[in-house]
């Protein structure tokens, strides 16, 4: 079995930069929102149902999702939110077992930025939070997304505090220094796992 870190932290918080450097020690990275791309692909069951239910209007001329379409919907009928969380969610839990299972690294990194909101820990042996100040997480998405504060302010609100997400941590890395902090910190929690990870094997 292959011991599994779960990676999480908000929005903006540093996960894709952090879970870079895990990969430069070969680490195989599990990222949740590649994968429930894949489970929308074309010719995938899960785009499939959707077609079912809301027609080929929902796609586009090239066969993709059409995403835009899709999220306006959703807006404006709160019932098929549900539904397709309901068709999507086990698609997704699917594909990421399936990932553990043929992953080859001494452990992996399952990166998703909802785990704690979705509850998903239980996927992972162990959750390593990023974590940094709400005003640091604003600044660097305003200058990182065409996005405006509002916005911003609104999806922190709709994510888990802090202090939720760093009580259901067994490792955290501050974020809120300078970037090249952080592959020292990465180091170190790298062979803390490598440890770990022999009870595993
Ligand atoms: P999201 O969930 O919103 O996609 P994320 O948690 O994956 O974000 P990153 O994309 O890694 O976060 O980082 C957000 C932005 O902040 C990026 O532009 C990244 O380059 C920058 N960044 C990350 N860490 C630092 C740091 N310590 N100092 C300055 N900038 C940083």
């Amino acid at each position: 079995m292959t011991m599994v870190v779960g990676l999480t932290g908000g929005i903006g918080s540093g996960k894709t930069t952090v879970a870079n450097l895990f990969a430069q020690y070969g680490i195989d990275l599990i990222d949740a929102d590649v994968i429930a791309r894949e489970v929308v692909a074309p010719g995938s069951e899960g785009l499939i149902a959707i077609e079912l239910k809301l027609g080929a209007d929902i796609l586009l001329t090239d066969g993709q999702l059409n995403r835009s379409k899709l999220r306006e919907l959703i807006f404006s009928q709160p019932r098929l939110k549900s539904w397709l969380d309901e068709l999507l969610h086990p698609l997704i839990r699917q594909r990421m077992l399936t990932k553990i299972d043929n992953s080859q690294s001494a452990y992996c990194l399952l990166v998703i930025p909802l785990m704690v909101e979705n509850n998903l820990q239980s996927l992972a042996h162990r959750l390593l939070v990023v974590d940094v100040e709400e005003s640091v997480q604003i600044e660097r998405t305003l200058q990182r997304d065409l996005v405006s504060e509002e916005q911003v302010k609104n999806i922190l609100a709709a994510q888990a505090s802090r202090k939720e997400r760093n009580a259901a941590a067994d490792d955290i890395i501050s974020n809120n220094g300078d970037s090249s902090a952080l592959p020292d910190k990465v180091a170190q929690l790298h062979h803390h796992y490598l440890e770990l990870s022999q009870r595993y094997q």
